[in-house]
Formats: structure tokens, C-alpha cells, sequence
């Protein structure tokens, strides 16, 4: 098996019936890009740069992060880098941040509300992010977007920071996409909003389901509540993917749900395009997919979608799929 998988190493991700999709890697520091080739990703659909800001006393500069941005942009060579912006909150602390304590830590002040309102720090990284665009290919990502206001803010400090650069001589490529995360619910019901001034969605599984089922994605005693097959988020998921592709815009997902046998055929079904999870999973992801034919997966999805449990839907996709 593993030397079938290793055949696959330097072929793209095509169907039986000649549908390519890409299959990308979720990564944490510039040293993961080796795992990433190695394992034969075509992308990085996330790269957490939280990981840059914690374990520390104190904020990475800009030139810190543009050092590890560029790093990560050379090593992929002009593949399509995803580099979401701090995520931090909720479940992730930074020890020279003292926030005040909240009793709903993941319904608080975190990820792009926190950068929001700390908006110099949030100007730092995009800054840093900007000017290591000329080395890649590089996408800028949002994290918990929740209303198309927080993207408009987001999106006009990365121009506005892109504008400064620019007086001041420095290069920043013209061709940097920028879309949000897709996790929480009402900006998966206003997909079709969100569709025509995004650029890409990518959908976190992880946090949409907690989201959506109201159930901590930490808390054992509700995780018979975490469903990725419940039809009602593989609803949300098509809701997404369906206004992406209205607007000519692509959906990927980055959730640990993008690399799950089980979801993988449900997924090609819906039409994801971009498939992100541990590098380690790509081969495996590959080798199935190549088995998969799209038309036929999609033929199984109306069905799917008017079943009644998560379970139902394992079930038949294990037997039919
Ligand atoms: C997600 O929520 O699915 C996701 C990919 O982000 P994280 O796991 O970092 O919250
Ligand atoms: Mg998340």
C-alpha cells in the first residue's frame, strides 16, 4: 500500500472521470513545508501562524514574521500558499497577552475580533505578510469571520497596508487572493453574500461543527454531539461550496474533517476543490480519490442530504461509496 501511495508522490489529484481537486496541507512552522513535499501536497491550504506568536515572551516583530513567511513561500515554489492570519483566544493563550478572563472563552474576543481590535498588531502581520508575497504564491486568510463587516474591515487593512508599502518602494505582488474561514454558522448561511467579495472560502470543520451542534470540540461528555456527518452541516458545507461556484470562487476545507476516508467521497460529491489535512494523509487521500469517480459520488448527495442522522450517513457511505 505504502509504495502504491508513493507512486502518487508527484501526480496531481484526478478522479476516474478526469475531475482534478487539490489536496494541500495544514501546516504550524516553516520547518512542515519539508513534510508537506515530501508527502506530495500540491498546497498549503493552512498554515496556523499562532504557533509563531506563542511559546514566547513576546510578540514576533515584523521582520521575525516575514522571515518565517518567506521561508515557507520559497520552499513551495509558487504553489498556492494559504497563510491564515493569528488565531489566537479561546483555547490558544499567549502568556505576554493578559486578557481578561471571559466565561465563554469560544464565544469571545478571539482570532479576528482580538486583531480587530488590536489593530496594530494586526497591521504587523499583514505588513510582514505583504512583503513576503513576492516570494510565492500567497493567499491571506481570516479566521472566525462571522459578518461581512469584520471582512470588509479586515480586507481594507491589507490594502491600506499594501498601499503604504508601495509609497514606500517596497514590492508587494498584485495577485494575492484573500478569503475567510468558513466556521461559523451565520457566515455559512450568507455564503452566498460572502461569495461575491471574498475571494476563496475554506471551511474549519472543527470549529463549525462545535459551532453548529453547540458542542465544545474539547468537552468528552458532548463529543457524542460532534457530528461531521450530520446532514446538517454537510448541508452547510454545500450551501458554502454551491455559492463559491455561483461566483466563480473556489472552497476548500481545512478541518480535520477534509482528510477523513468517510467524508472524502461526501466531499467530492458536494464539489470541494481543495482538500487540506496532516501532510501525512495526503497520499492516502490521493490514492482513494483516484479511485473516485465525481459523477458518481454526486449521483449519492441528494439522498445523503434528506437523511435523518450522522450515523445513517456513515453508514451508507461505507456500504455505497
Ligand atoms: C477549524 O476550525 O476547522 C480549523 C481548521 O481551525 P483550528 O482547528 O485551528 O481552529
Ligand atoms: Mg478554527
Amino acid at each position: 500500500q505504502k509504495a502504491e501511495w508513493a507512486k502518487l508522490k508527484n501526480e496531481p489529484t484526478i478522479t476516474t472521470d478526469g475531475h482534478a481537486v487539490e489536496l494541500g496541507a495544514n501546516i504550524g512552522t516553516p520547518k512542515d513545508t519539508v513534510g508537506v513535499l515530501e508527502n506530495g501536497g500540491e498546497a498549503i491550504g493552512l498554515y496556523r501562524t499562532e504557533f509563531l506568536y506563542m511559546g514566547r515572551d513576546q510578540f514576533p516583530t515584523e521582520e521575525e514574521q516575514f522571515e518565517a513567511y518567506s521561508s515557507v513561500l520559497k520552499a513551495m515554489e509558487g504553489k498556492p500558499t494559504v497563510v491564515r492570519t493569528l488565531d489566537i483566544g479561546g483555547d490558544k493563550e499567549l502568556s505576554y497577552l493578559q486578557l481578561p478572563k471571559e466565561l465563554n472563552p469560544f464565544l469571545g474576543l478571539r482570532a479576528i475580533r482580538l486583531c480587530l481590535e488590536m489593530e496594530d498588531m494586526f497591521r504587523t502581520q499583514l505588513r510582514a505578510l505583504l512583503r513576503a508575497s513576492v516570494h510565492g504564491n500567497l493567499k491571506i486568510m481570516f479566521p472566525m469571520i462571522a459578518t461581512l463587516d469584520e471582512f470588509r474591515q479586515a480586507k481594507s487593512l491589507v490594502l491600506d497596508e499594501k498601499a503604504k508599502l508601495q509609497g514606500e518602494g517596497v514590492e508587494v505582488s498584485d495577485s494575492i487572493e484573500i478569503g475567510i474561514m468558513v466556521e461559523i454558522p451565520s457566515t455559512a448561511v450568507m455564503a452566498d453574500t460572502f461569495a461575491k467579495e471574498v475571494d476563496f472560502f475554506s471551511i474549519g470543520t472543527n470549529d463549525l461543527i462545535q459551532y453548529t451542534m453547540a458542542a465544545d470540540r474539547m468537552n468528552e461528555r458532548v463529543s457524542y454531539l460532534y457530528q461531521p456527518f450530520n446532514p446538517a452541516i454537510l448541508r452547510l458545507v454545500k450551501m458554502v461550496i454551491d455559492a463559491s461556484h455561483r461566483e466563480g470562487k473556489w472552497t476548500g476545507m481545512c478541518g480535520e474533517m477534509a482528510g477523513d476516508e468517510i467524508a472524502i467521497p461526501i466531499l467530492l460529491g458536494l464539489g470541494l476543490d481543495e482538500f487540506s489535512m496532516s501532510a501525512s494523509s495526503i497520499l492516502k487521500a490521493r490514492a482513494q480519490i483516484s479511485k473516485l469517480s465525481k459523477a458518481d459520488m454526486e449521483s449519492h448527495i441528494d439522498h445523503i442530504l434528506a437523511m435523518d442522522t450522522s450515523v445513517e450517513v456513515a453508514t451508507y457511505v461505507k456500504e455505497k461509496m
